[in-house]
């Protein structure tokens, strides 16, 4: 599995935005990023500096590593991938990381963080159509039915994670979460309006196409 050894919290001021990456935390006055809203290890000054438009597209594209917890090797698969497609490529990139099992296990609020989902994936709690799948990259599509395994739903956090989702009604409209049976179904592949995370996905197919 891949993972980042990097605190969290330090790639969310490199990039000086919150990346969301630790769940519940990112919400409460713990947040790093809400206290020290700064790149590490530099002085206020130096970060003022006009940042170069190659500046601006790696950091594009870093951030939605980020996010998503893809390395740069798969990352530039998606990207070829993305390229093979019909349609834009960066909108097709997102569209293809936002299908990962992991990341519609969180969308679904099954979790609150990508990370977690992608743990839960790893260690075999994660069911399509009934059917165990332990690859965290898997890309889901319309018609699948997302759940996890009895000792998963049982886990506090996946309880807690369900409710909220429930109460603040956070599931995007293409998947359809099923509260009571707690099970996803994927209606529609998601639009690029589906997908909130803020992002110039261009800069990042401008950065792959010199
Ligand atoms: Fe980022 Fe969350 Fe850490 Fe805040 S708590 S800095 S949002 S990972």
């Amino acid at each position: 599995m891949a993972r980042h050894t990097e605190a969290l919290c330090r790639l969310c001021r490199r990039e000086g935005m919150k990346l969301f990456l630790k769940g519940d935390r990112c919400v409460t006055e713990k947040c790093a990023f809400s206290r020290r809203p700064y790149i590490p290890g530099m002085h206020h000054e130096a970060q003022r500096k006009k940042i170069s438009e190659y500046g601006r597209q790696l950091r594009e594209k870093q951030k939605v590593k980020r996010i998503y917890g893809v390395l740069e090797r798969q990352f530039r698969r998606y990207f070829e991938e993305a390229n093979r497609r019909p349609g834009g490529t960066g909108e097709n990139l997102l569209k293809i990381l936002e299908t990962r099992l992991d990341n519609v296990i969180h969308r679904s609020g099954f979790t609150t963080s990508r990370r977690e989902a992608r743990k839960l994936v790893a260690h075999g709690h994660a069911r399509i159509n009934g059917k165990k799948v332990d690859i965290p990259s898997y890309e889901v599509k319309a018609g699948d039915k997302i759940s996890l395994s009895e000792k998963a739903l049982n886990l506090e956090s996946v309880k807690k994670s369900i409710s909220e989702a429930f109460k603040k009604r956070t599931v995007p409209t293409w998947i359809e979460m099923n509260f009571e049976k707690r099970e996803a179904a994927i209606k529609n592949a998601p639009a690029r309006t589906d997908i909130t995370i803020p992002v110039q996905e261009q800069l990042i197919v401008e950065l792959y196409s010199k």
